[in-house]
């Protein structure tokens, strides 16, 4: 496991091309944008806590990445690497969320009520069908979709990021999250279980539930500083019906989730949205809002998660659409992305794929859990028809 903030102060009296690191074999986003001229650059500079450039890319060297897997290669250690260094995080964030501009403004919408029914899924599919879909998410075909998930990230103001965060900062949080989240009422009351109070058994049925975060074996995390005193001030808060649970510093600070059995997308966005909303004025109160600004939205550790945060998805059974030739163009067109069913690097068994939004930046929450609901409605629809043996040619979607 990689150590962190190993980058000591005499990195400077070496030439840059003595300290700059052999990126030949790499395929990340970071690689891809990191110039000798841009790491001279920013290679003194530091944020005011003390995060450099080779803290920034230090995982994205150690993990050259898969020929086909494009990871990002990097991470922030605070709210201010964002700005500190952003000749190299500009494009990268651009090259991750296609084409995002340093000048373009990012877009926030949680009023749930803003879900529709689909209308883009009218052009592509014959109007008998279209007859039997409701308003808004509330009817993705529980017969196809098993669960249904909504998932955000936040971050503290005024602490540093979980690849930088020091010890105390990071009982800090959790501290301040318990005493925040045990005012929460109704539907949302819940109890907090941190890692260390918990036997193996049961963090391992937790995480075969699919309600806790896996342990930190990934080298992308652990490469990053993140498993840092593993399991020292992680847990997870949820409600007594595990609908509404708060992962406490993994990835980010805080992780968001609203999930449930079924394909009801519009209750689980709901309950999302009315959630946040609620520990956010909460967490405010305690002096400690959620980073955020108008173009990178809401600031995370993950660059590929700024913006909205936001991945909304199913567990879907398609086992015949994703045997077929154009799945991953369906995909693509509908900006939909598949993972496995055990998260982020598993494989999919017996068909059923967690299929989430692809994008996160430059539009809101709104857009992308429409997407969402419109994307997996016209799969389910397609999986249906290769059942009876009848062509989906007719409704391959457009590039949306
Ligand atoms: P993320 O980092 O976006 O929260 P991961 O891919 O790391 O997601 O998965 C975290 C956990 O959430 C895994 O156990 C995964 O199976 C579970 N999960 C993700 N989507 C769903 C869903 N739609 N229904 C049930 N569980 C889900
Ligand atoms: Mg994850």
């Amino acid at each position: 496991m990689a150590a962190k903030n190993c980058h000591n102060d005499y990195k400077m009296k070496f030439s840059v091309d003595e300290e700059f690191p052999d990126l030949s074999l790499h395929n990340n986003h970071m690689a891809k944008v990191l110039t000798k001229d841009i790491y001279n650059k920013l290679r003194g500079k530091s944020t005011p806590s003390g995060f450099t450039v080779d803290d920034i890319i230090q995982t994205g060297v150690d993990n050259p990445g898969h020929p086909f897997i494009m990871t990002v290669g990097c991470v922030a250690g605070d709210e201010e690497s964002y700005e500190v260094f952003k000749d190299l995080l500009d494009p990268i964030i651009s090259d991750r969320h296609s084409g995002y501009k340093a000048t373009d403004k990012h877009k926030t919408d949680l009023n749930f009520e803003n879900l529709k029914a689909s209308s883009s899924l009218r052009r592509h599919v014959a109007s008998r069908v279209t007859l039997l879909f409701g308003q808004g998410g509330d009817d993705l075909d529980p017969n196809y979709v098993l669960s249904t998930r909504v998932r955000t990230g936040r971050s503290l103001k005024g602490f540093t990021l979980p690849p930088h965060c020091s010890r105390g900062e990071r009982r800090g949080i959790e501290k301040l999250s318990i005493e925040a989240l045990a005012s929460l009422e109704g539907e949302f009351k819940g109890k907090y279980y941190p890692l260390d109070g918990m036997t193996d058994a049961e963090q391992d049925q937790l995480i075969n539930d699919h309600f806790l975060f896996d342990k930190p074996v990934s080298p992308l995390l652990t490469c990053a500083g993140m498993a840092r005193d593993w399991p020292d001030a992680r847990g997870i808060w949820h409600n007594d019906n595990k609908t509404f649970l708060v992962w406490v510093n993994e990835e980010d600070h805080l992780r968001v989730i609203s999930m449930q059995k079924g394909g009801n997308m519009k209750e689980v966005f709901r309950r999302f949205c009315v959630g946040l909303q609620k520990i956010e004025a909460i967490f405010k109160k305690h002096n400690h809002g959620f980073s955020w600004n108008e173009h990178l939205g809401y600031i995370l550790t993950c660059p590929s998660n700024l913006g909205t945060g936001l991945r909304g998805g199913v567990h879907v059974k398609l086992p015949k659409l994703s045997t077929h030739a154009k799945f991953e163009e369906i995909l693509t067109r509908l900006r939909l992305q598949k993972r496995g069913t055990g998260g982020v690097d598993t494989a999919s068994v017996g068909g059923v794929f967690d299929i989430s939004n692809a994008d996160r930046l430059g539009s809101s929450e709104v857009d992308q859990v429409q997407m969402v609901v419109d994307g997996v409605k016209l799969m389910v629809e397609m999986e249906k028809k290769l059942e009876k043996g009848e062509s989906i040619d007719g409704m391959i979607p457009a590039q949306k």
